[in-house]
């Protein structure tokens, strides 16, 4: 019986193994885990009446991957919507804060009237914004997102807007990512609508607005559920899962790949890694190293969230789901998320529950909770007491997909040329989980297909990045 070994126990690795036991029930499968728990960067803690994200919270519910998982695994009954609330958001210049535009699709704005409306850009600033209406196409090809978004929409758009949205996302410089890479569905949208504000338009029809709970879903319980009941799902029947199992080395063989851990040395046909990509370019280091030195050239930044709970009484009034920082605006957070204002049951009902977003930072958990409440302090005038704080840090939180992603990833991805050996996982084709879901399952039929001795679509040729 052939053996496939799956490296990487978060959403990319689960999901990986989950697809592989569906098409082939009887296939031998190891899970391969080096930390003590699933999930990877899906960190769901629920105590005393209180449900905490370390990492995400919400899958977008447009590309479908990850919500047709969560049904696929009966989940549908716990799918959760964003609560309702106009506006959704503020973003604070270090000076004021002012309300997001509603019908914002993912970061450009889709409802031109309420553009038009917004306090947030000047009369100057809407004008200029508007000729992305008028403008022709521009090149198809790759250029620094900061570029692509004042060349369309200008510098106002991109400096009030833009930028603390996707800084937002993506943590780091969002100026220096690469258009092609982190946000392809916006180069799509110029050469397929003439406009971005067009094309925003339309998706706001299809897909509905944030103020009204539409694009975003997590499960009741956080979405820590869904890596239990995968777990559930998985185990048994063929499939192993070993925790504290960290890959460390991997051999060659005439046939198939040994792979060394410090736990034990394991056997197989076919290996998906689906690990970040310094764990995976260490992996690779001797067996490819033109795909390791591409993946060592994928930066990654580091991410941190603080939560802190407070009585829901000291607190002043808080504006929709949260508040965005603009960069360089003297604050130390990317942006507050009013998680018990977003989503419901995450707090009791007394309780308000903030979420501080941090990215590339040093700081240990102790000053990370410090400056988050010197944050708020700002915000509010005063630094209220939590009565819970905690602190989940991610050393290696979200690769940077910086200009020259793309050749990158095809460079790396030349390590599938080694016989049963596939690669999955955020480094790739997109950050988000319903990306890292398709990943996992596009890479896992192409595993069985070779296993089975049936050919498969390349990662390059069966990806469609970031949907
Ligand atoms: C703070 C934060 C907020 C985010 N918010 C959102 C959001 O709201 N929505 C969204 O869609 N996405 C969000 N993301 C992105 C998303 O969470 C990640 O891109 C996704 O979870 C990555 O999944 P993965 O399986 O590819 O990698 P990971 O989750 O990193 O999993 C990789 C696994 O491999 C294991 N591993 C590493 N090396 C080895 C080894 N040598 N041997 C064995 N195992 C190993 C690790 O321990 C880990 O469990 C967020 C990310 C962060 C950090």
């Amino acid at each position: 019986m052939s053996h496939l070994i799956i490296v990487g126990g978060g959403i990319s690795g689960l999901s990986a193994a989950y697809y592989a036991q569906q098409a082939a029930p009887h296939l031998k499968i190891t899970l391969l885990e080096a930390d003590s728990r699933l999930g990877g960067k899906v960190r769901t803690v629920a105590e005393d009446g209180f449900v905490l994200e370390g990492g995400p919270d919400a899958v977008v519910r447009y590309k479908p991957w990850a919500v047709a998982l969560m049904k696929a695994l009966g989940l549908e009954a716990q799918m959760v919507g964003t609560l309702p609330t106009k506006p959704s958001a503020l973003i604070h210049d270090g000076h004021q804060a002012q309300p997001i535009p509603p019908g914002l699709q993912m970061v450009i704005p889709g409802d031109l009237w309420a553009m038009v409306l917004s306090p947030l850009l000047s009369p100057f600033g809407k004008a200029r914004a508007a000729l992305d209406l008028a403008i022709a196409r521009g090149p198809a090809g790759d250029e620094p997102f900061g570029a692509f978004i004042q060349r369309r929409l200008g510098k106002q758009v991109w400096e009030r807007l833009v930028a603390p949205l996707s800084g937002g996302i993506y943590g780091g410089d969002p100026y220096a990512l690469s258009t092609l890479a982190a946000f392809p569905q916006l180069k799509t949208l110029e050469q397929s609508h003439g406009s971005l504000i067009r094309g925003a338009m339309q998706q706001h029809r299809e897909r509905g607005s944030r103020e009204a709970g539409q694009l975003f879903a997590s499960l009741s319980g956080g979405l820590g559920n869904w890596v239990e009941v995968l777990q559930q799902r998985v185990s048994g029947s063929g499939l192993e899962i070993r925790l504290n199992t960290g890959v460390e080395r991997l051999e060659r063989l005439r046939e198939g790949w040994r792979v060394h851990a410090r736990e034990g040395v394991l056997e197989a046909d076919a290996i998906v890694l689906t690990t970040p990509a310094p764990s995976t370019a260490r992996l690779l280091q001797n067996l490819h190293p033109e795909a390791a030195a591409a993946l060592q050239n994928i930066p990654y930044g580091s991410s941190a969230t603080v939560s802190l709970a407070f009585p829901k009484a000291k607190l002043p009034a808080r504006v929709g789901h949260g508040m965005l920082i603009a960069a360089n605006s003297g604050f130390g957070v990317r942006g507050f998320t009013w998680t018990d204002q977003k989503w419901s049951g995450r707090a009791p009902q007394d309780y308000a529950l903030v979420r501080a977003y941090f990215s590339d930072t040093g700081l240990d958990e102790h000053s990370l909770t410090q400056q988050a409440l010197t944050d708020l302090g700002r915000l509010w005038g005063q630094i209220p007491t939590p009565q819970r704080t905690w602190t989940f840090r991610w050393q290696e939180g979200l690769p940077q997909y910086t200009v020259g992603h793309l050749e990158r990833v095809t460079q790396a991805l030349q390590a599938e040329t080694l016989p049963g050996l596939f690669l999955a996982g955020a480094a790739y084709h997109g950050v988000g989980l319903p990306e890292v879901v398709r990943m996992g399952q596009e890479t896992a039929l192409r595993a069985l297909a070779f296993l089975s001795g049936t050919a498969a679509p390349s990662a390059d040729e069966g990806a469609t990045i970031n949907g």
